[in-house]
């Protein structure tokens, strides 16, 4: 048996290595670095945990969340390692002690915050334990903390490069489960670990089956959904404090176990609906995005959102709490035209610069783009994340197709349009053009003479958005990210722009006076 079988065995209590955990362990153990993508769940500590009591030396491991440090270290600590944190929650003689075992070589891991790293007095420590070869490796945990375009940036990752620049022999593992190709090579960019061997997880939740209904009474359709899984437990995501509870006490009135859970309730409250969460049987959360981060529950039966997530990351993720223990589980969600339009207006009124916005905008469109996709929901994702699948046939699409629209004839004028302008400019401005807008930015770039100008007049804007998010989401557009969003055509365009492919989207549903009167829910 190998060294990290036995290790895996004897300390860890597992028969098995799941997946690449293996391969990761044996190439960290070897002294190289690694980038590795896997999913929540997936089981990364461990591809350093064992690295670390392979090799000679203290594994130094960089955590932003301070609350998932200690139960980390509390486990080890049970399993008999070697292992203690220095962050922020610690006193002043607490990390003392911390910082002299240390020293005299006492620990196997230490986890510490990235700002606490950084000071000089730590890396002076670090030179220190260094020079007597006293580090065994660095984990660089949550790695996509480096990228400044995702929602959990930490400025101090972006200087984690010292650690390549200063301690160039010892191997580091950087570990994430936020894995689209821009995050992937950011990370790999600013970390110097671009030489790194990179393995990735497959992102595939099997048993997790994915559907979209469009709002219709949405509260009503929330419990309906519930009902179908009687006594289980779920989440149900919002973006509101207010809609959390207002939700959560609709549910309990109609006789479902409904608990509230957003950062604006008291400590003690929280920390008791999430105990009796864990705890109990058939306890359905109704929560902010603040609720699960961390929170390790197998059996959670269903997730559902009342409101569009912010992007497919954090769909993803949230989607990903249901059904760990690999059972059956659903992932529903209610959406609205008007989500869409409130997202939107919450990007334009942040404090972002240009690019944040763009971004947060191009983000907002993939996940319409899956929204309103026609296929099978899992390929969608998975190619998100840079994967090939076949259709899952469990997903929504994949077991009740939806009805189509043919829109070829838009499609067309949407891809002659891209190229009659250089493939330059965004869905926004290109509807602006087949519309025949004469705005400012049409008339200065003389757009109004081209041939394509006005082609679509015929076709609202609503409708135009569509017709480009689906472009995109299924590859005849691609959009250039170094170039202000700019839409380009790909070679999966040519049949369509040469009219030998027909091109369909999801029939809009029904219009409902209430959608008309400004209020989708
Ligand atoms: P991640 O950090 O990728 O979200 P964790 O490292 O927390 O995942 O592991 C998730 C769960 O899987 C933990 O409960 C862990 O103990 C378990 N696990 C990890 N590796 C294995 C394995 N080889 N065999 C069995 N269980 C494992
Ligand atoms: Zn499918």
């Amino acid at each position: 048996m190998s060294r990290a079988h036995e290790i895996l065995q004897h300390v860890f209590g597992y028969p098995e290595f799941r997946g690449e955990q293996g391969a990761i362990v044996e190439h960290v153990a070897g002294g190289d670095d690694a980038l590795v993508l896997m999913p929540t769940g997936g089981g990364k500590s461990l591809c350093y945990q064992i690295p670390a009591l392979m090799r000679s030396g203290t594994a130094i491991v960089i955590s932003p969340l301070i609350a998932l440090m200690q139960d980390q270290v509390s486990a080890l600590q049970e399993a008999g390692v070697a292992a203690a944190y220095l962050n922020s929650s610690l006193s002043y003689e607490a990390a003392d002690a911390v910082e002299r075992r240390w020293m005299s070589g006492g620990l196997d891991l230490l986890y510490v915050a990235p700002e606490r790293l950084l000071n000089a007095r730590t890396l002076a420590q670090l030179n220190h334990t260094h020079e007597t070869g006293g580090i065994a490796l660095f984990a660089i945990d949550e790695a996509h903390c480096v990228s400044q375009w995702g929602h959990d940036f930490r400025p101090e990752y972006l200087q984690l490069s010292v650690l390549s620049e200063r301690f160039p022999d010892v191997p580091r593992i950087a570990l994430t489960a936020t894995a689209d190709h821009q995050t992937r090579e950011e990370i790999a960019l600013r970390l110097n670990l671009t030489e790194a061997r990179r393995f990735v997880a497959s992102f595939d939740r099997p048993n997790i089956r994915y559907r979209m209904v469009e709002k219709d009474g949405p509260r009503k359709q929330l419990f309906d959904f519930v009902q179908e899984h009687p006594g289980e437990a779920g989440i149900v995501y919002c973006l509101s404090r207010r809609k959390v509870e207002e939700t959560a006490a609709w549910l309990a009135e109609q006789g479902v176990k409904a608990l509230p859970y957003h950062a604006g309730l008291p400590q003690e409250q929280r920390a008791e609906h999430q105990r009796r969460f864990l705890r109990e049987d058939g306890v359905v959360m109704v929560a902010t995005i603040a609720f699960g981060m961390g929170i390790d529950k197998p059996d959670v039966r269903f997730v559902a959102h009342l409101d569009l997530p912010r992007s497919i990351e954090g769909y993803y993720q949230e989607t990903g709490r249901a059904g760990r223990d690999g059972l059956a589980a659903e992932a529903w969600m209610a959406w609205g035209a008007a989500d869409v339009v409130q997202q939107r207006r919450m990007i334009d009124e942040s404090e972002g610069n240009d690019t944040f916005k763009r971004l947060a905008s191009n983000r907002l469109d993939t996940l319409v783009g899956l929204v309103e996709a026609t296929d099978c929901r899992r390929q969608h994702l998975l190619s998100y994340f840079g994967e090939a699948a076949q259709p899952c046939g469990n997903c929504d699409n994949c077991i009740d197709p939806p009805k189509t629209l043919d829109v070829t004839d838009a499609a067309r004028k949407a891809l002659s349009c891209v190229y009659r302008t250089d493939q330059r400019y965004g869905a926004a401005y290109l509807v602006d053009v087949l519309r025949g807008e004469t705005t400012d930015k049409v008339r200065e770039r003389g757009h109004a003479s081209l041939t394509t100008f006005g082609i679509g007049a015929d076709v609202d804007d609503k409708l135009w958005r569509s017709v480009f998010r689906q472009l995109v989401a299924r590859g005849f557009l691609a959009v250039d990210h170094d170039r202000f969003g700019a839409l380009m055509l790909t070679e999966t365009a040519r049949p369509l722009l040469k009219g030998e492919a027909a091109f369909e989207i999801r029939q809009p549903v029904k219009k409902t006076k209430r959608l008309k009167a400004g209020r989708g829910r």
